[in-house]
């Protein structure tokens, strides 16, 4: 099953991802996260990336781009995987067909939560990630079972450093000039299916389990 969830930052795309991997057994692919690692290792690219994440605008679809094409090649795609995060705009969106097509396979599903802007400001500034899987919680709507410790791997909770109100506006401004182009894009592919993601978590996740039955 290849799937791509959709939606602005903040919609549930990572929480919904956590059920998803359980249910199909299949990776997630966050393209933040993986830019966080690479923040993390201090590597090159990381470095690179860093400046425009901080700012909340987007990194260069070549870099993007080429993060994707290797992290499709991996043996744990082989039976699918969640792509969450990307693609982000139209050039990626085309570059991500061009590599399914070369690799001979197809997207099932793009599943798009849809949050209206206004929700979205306290959803970024409640979110805690987990320091080391990246599971995602709230202070309020989502909480851990245990304060500031992650439910799935027992590591610390922490505030992503792009998660304040000044970072989320231009992330928003973001999505909607460069991202939100791509509904149609997968609209006119017939693989785009609209969730109500201002429902509670599970009641999302029921949504999102019909949707792909
Ligand atoms: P994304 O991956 O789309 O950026 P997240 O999954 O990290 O978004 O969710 C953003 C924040 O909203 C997190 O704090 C998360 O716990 C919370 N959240 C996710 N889904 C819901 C929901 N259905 N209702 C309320 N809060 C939610
Ligand atoms: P996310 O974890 O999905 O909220 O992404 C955090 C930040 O990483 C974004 O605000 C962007 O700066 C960068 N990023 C993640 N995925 C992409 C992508 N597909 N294209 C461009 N930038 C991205």
């Amino acid at each position: 099953m290849n799937l791509m969830l959709f939606g602005a930052p903040g919609a549930g795309k990572g929480t919904q991802a956590k059920f998803l991997i359980e249910k199909y057994n299949i990776p997630q692919i966050s393209t933040g996260d993986i830019l966080r690692e690479a923040i993390a290792n201090n590597t090159e690219m990381g470095l690179e990336a860093k400046k425009f994440m901080d700012e909340g605008k987007l990194v260069p679809d070549s870099t993007i781009i080429g993060i994707i094409k290797d992290r499709l090649a991996e043996s744990d795609c082989k039976e699918g995987f969640i792509l969450d995060g990307f693609p982000r705009t139209l050039a990626q969106a085309q570059a991500l067909k061009e590599l399914m097509a070369t690799m001979q396979i197809s997207l099932d599903r793009v599943i798009s939560l849809n949050v209206p802007d206004e929700l979205i400001v306290g959803r970024i500034t409640g979110r805690r990630v987990c320091s080391k899987c990246g599971a995602s919680f709230h202070v309020e709507f989502n909480p851990s079972k245990e304060e500031n410790v992650c439910d799935y791997c027992g590591s610390e909770l922490i505030i992503r450093k792009d998660d304040n109100a000044q970072t989320v506006k231009s992330r928003l401004e973001a999505y909607h000039a460069q991202t939100a182009p791509l509904i149609d894009f997968y609209t006119n592919m017939g693989v785009f299916t609209e969730l109500d993601g201002t429902k509670d978590v599970s009641d999302v996740t029921k949504d999102m389990i019909a949707a792909l039955a």
